[in-house]
C-alpha cells in the first residue's frame, strides 16, 4: 500500500489523462483498469486508515501509478454519491 499525497496523485492523474485507460468498478474502493492500447488489466484498491488514504495496484509500479490516477476520479464521484445517499 502506498500513501496518497496531493503531489503523487496529481502526477498519476496527469499520466492517466494521457493514457486514458478504461476504469470499471468492481465494488466501492475496488476498480479494474484496462490499458486500451495493450489490453493489460490491473486491479486498484483504495483504503482509508485514520484519515490517511492509501492505494495499491497489482501492476509492477511501486509508486502511485496512472492506474490509481485513473481510478481516483471514479472513486471520488462514487464516494460523493454514497455520501449523499446515506446523508
Ligand atoms: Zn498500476
Amino acid at each position: 500500500m502506498i500513501e496518497i499525497t496531493s503531489a503523487n496523485i496529481e502526477k498519476a492523474i496527469n499520466k492517466a489523462r494521457q493514457t486514458k485507460p478504461f476504469v470499471k468498478v468492481i465494488e466501492f474502493r475496488r476498480y479494474q483498469v484496462t490499458n486500451k492500447a495493450t489490453g493489460a488489466t490491473y486491479e486498484v484498491k483504495f483504503t482509508k486508515i485514520n484519515n490517511t488514504k492509501y492505494a495499491e495496484c497489482n501492476c509492477k509500479a511501486t509508486v502511485i501509478c496512472y492506474h490509481i490516477g485513473a481510478s481516483v476520479g471514479v472513486h471520488i464521484v462514487l464516494a460523493e454519491q454514497l455520501h449523499t445517499a446515506t446523508a
